[in-house]
């Protein structure tokens, strides 16, 4: 053949975006110069349990463990869904073994669930920032986003009767991250749970409630979830995954969902992988059940609180005269927004250049919201460096104003 054939690509290749967040881990990889990494969503180095997850994983994984190596039912290994299930025991996402399945981390949750809901041309709300995967996991199933504004009180609900009003369209799927918003910080209020899963009811919409960061808070009053809030609607879909409360790398997570969906879940999750890495499933019941975790995470906390503070700080320093921010109960991000406005897309080079790296607001809007906004994670830097970051920002935005 003497000409190259082109590529007989699926229609719904148009509708893949692909992740900022995602394409920062190979660009920053490839720097060589000292660079303070607030892109990044992951715990610090020093947060992964590597001791422990070394202990167990000796027993677990180690010589005469072949069977830790075989294919695993796909609702997931039984000793990880038992400890799970003794582990969310007594908390707001306290469930039953028919409701659970073990996933490869929440991307894989996400995508179930946005397959299993989503039809072409389906309206999905997101929240407006929302987590760019998220959104970009509805769009690789044709879903048109509408794009809900975000304030201190999470999803701005009463937006989406408007909408709807507006339009005579109501949204099939609405996709929210209710506490410590990625990107924004932000957690939803009790009220605006409730308005919500009423809404929810009141449409027979379908909620993809997202929470991967709910154990991770470290101030202010605990809520419960949409999941408990819902108390067993089968219009929640609840998508949580280990890798902010152990490691990120592990790939593991849970979909707790309506036991009505029984054979379905399981049949969408075959065609995609058959069943979640086994190995990595029985390091974690093995963490479960060495009990790590509830201390784990109360060091977490201390740990991140001084963070978000230092980084806090360090903003009204360098910045309390050109930009407000968010401030966070838990999780990883600080929500930045310059005013004057500043084009954080251009201003991402010099960082880069200053050694500072973010995540540009524009990343958490498909239409482009927030070109003067940018996302902080405070979790994964010590807060000297995080002190030296937000110097280093602020002399780049300095430099842009100059140039
Ligand atoms: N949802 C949100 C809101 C997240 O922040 C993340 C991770 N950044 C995920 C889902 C995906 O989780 P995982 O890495 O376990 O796939």
């Amino acid at each position: 053949m003497s000409t190259q054939p082109t590529l007989p690509l699926a229609s719904r290749t148009a509708d893949l975006v692909g992740s900022v967040i995602d394409s920062s881990t190979s660009l920053l990889a490839s720097q060589t110069h000292d660079i303070v990494r607030f892109a990044m969503g992951s715990p610090a180095p020093e947060a992964i349990p590597t001791e422990a997850l070394a202990e167990v994983g000796r027993q677990a994984l180690g010589v005469g463990a072949s069977d830790a190596y075989d294919y695993a039912a796909t609702e997931g290994d039984p000793p990880l869904r038992e400890a799970l299930l003794e582990t969310l025991e007594g908390t707001s996402d306290a469930t039953t073994p028919e409701r659970l399945t073990i996933t490869a981390g929440g991307m894989q949750g996400l995508d179930l669930g946005f397959k299993l809901f989503v039809d072409p041309g389906d309206l999905v709300a997101v929240e407006s920032p929302t987590y760019t995967n998220g959104s970009a996991t509805a769009l690789s199933y044709q879903a048109q986003l509408l794009e809900v504004p975000v304030d201190h009180e999470g999803m701005v609900v009463e937006h989406l009767r408007e909408e709807a009003a507006r339009t005579g369209r109501r949204p099939k799927v609405i996709y929210t991250i209710p506490t410590f918003q990625n990107p924004s910080g932000a957690t939803m209020s009790l009220a605006r749970r409730r308005e919500l899963l009423e809404l929810a009811q009141e449409w027979g919409s379908m909620v993809i409630d997202d929470d991967p960061y709910g154990m991770l808070r470290f101030a202010g009053e605990e809520l419960p979830t949409l999941h408990e809030l819902a108390a067993g609607s089968p219009l929640v879909f609840s998508v949580r995954t280990f890798s902010k409360i152990i490691a990120p790398g592990l790939r593991v997570g849970w979909v707790d969902a309506d036991p009505g969906l029984g054979q379905l879940l399981i049949n969408a999750k075959q065609a995609m992988d058959t069943c979640t890495n086994l190995p990595m499933q029985r390091l974690v019941a093995g963490f479960l059940r060495g009990g790590y975790l509830q201390e784990h995470l109360a060091t977490q906390r201390v740990q991140y609180r001084k963070r978000k503070e230092a980084m806090q700080e360090a903003l009204t320093e360098h910045f309390g005269d050109i930009a407000r921010w968010t401030d966070p109960e838990g999780g990883f991000f600080l929500w930045v927004t310059f005013e004057p406005a500043i084009d954080t897309e251009a201003l991402f080079k010099i960082a880069l250049a200053e050694g500072v790296a973010y995540i540009p607001g524009n990343a958490f809007s498909a239409e482009g919201r927030f070109p003067d906004a940018l996302r902080l994670c405070f979790a994964s830097t010590p807060p000297d460096r995080i002190r030296e970051g937000v110097r280093r920002l602020r002399a780049a935005v300095d430099r842009q104003r100059a140039e």
